[in-house]
């Protein structure tokens, strides 16, 4: 009989929670990819999902990645990615938030994460959210100590068909605090014709986001999320385009 502080998932999390790339950039942007992954362990037989729903944007945000690595590359900035997916813990998400780890995500039931007890939640916990916000953490500290400028930018991608609704808007800016720096952004890519707006198709929830208002705005940070609709990062040239526009902006 297992103890009951032993989770049914021990041994399942063997690689590692999350990628740092260009950890020792000069560049004050921190880029952030919590939903960058759509992996789940084999053994977790996608958490009964079908397979075409294990693949679709409640596993992951479609195309983030790409965008996220072009940024990187394109600014030398550091970006720190997640390995596994949302649907495991949410990262963007407080660890006590009703959804961080979601019985069920926009139309789909996820019976994986149905009746969990809490030591394999807290498992996942330890397993994959820690770690990145630990290292996240860790990051900006170490840059604040120095006296270096720190900027936190989450790159995430959104549905363009929601609860069976169509969505024009092509990209928003996510903010709490850091209004001018939206405000930058927003104006930036308003040179551009993009329909894009402010606090869409989401807006920052203090008791519902993670990075923005914990790493960014609580420490006086500058800190955003930029969403993209995902079919406008399905190609290479699309990924080039959109970084394009953002990379000047952030
Ligand atoms: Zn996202």
């Amino acid at each position: 009989m297992r103890a009951c502080t032993e989770s049914v998932e021990q041994g399942l999390y063997t690689r590692p929670a999350y990628t740092l790339s260009r950890e020792d950039s000069e560049h004050p942007l921190i880029l952030v990819c919590e939903h960058a992954s759509r992996f789940i362990p084999p053994a977790l037989n996608d958490l009964g999902l079908n397979a075409d729903a294990a693949r679709q944007h409640i596993a992951w945000d479609i195309g983030a990645l790409a965008l996220a690595e072009r940024l990187s590359e394109t600014l030398g900035a550091t970006l720190l990615a997640a390995n596994y997916s949302r649907l495991l813990i949410d990262l963007n998400r407080p660890r006590h938030a009703p959804d961080s780890i979601p019985p069920q995500s926009e139309i789909y039931q996820v019976p994986g994460n149905q009746q969990l007890d809490e030591a394999t939640r807290e498992h996942r916990r330890q397993m994959l959210f820690k770690p990145f916000h630990t290292r996240l953490q860790t990051l900006i500290d170490e840059r604040v100590a120095q006296g270096r400028p720190v900027r936190v930018v989450g790159i995430h991608s959104f549905t363009p068909v929601y609860y069976g609704q169509q969505r024009p808007l092509e990209a928003g800016v996510l903010f709490g605090e850091a209004r001018q720096y939206a405000q930058n952004v927003l104006d930036g890519l308003a040179r551009h014709p993009l329909k894009v707006a402010g606090n869409q198709p989401y807006k920052i929830d203090p008791l519902g986001d993670m990075t923005v208002p914990v790493h960014g705005d609580a420490r006086g940070l500058q800190a955003l999320l930029i969403e993209v609709r995902n079919d406008l990062l399905r190609t290479p040239e699309n990924i080039d385009r959109w970084a394009g526009y953002l990379a000047p902006l952030l």
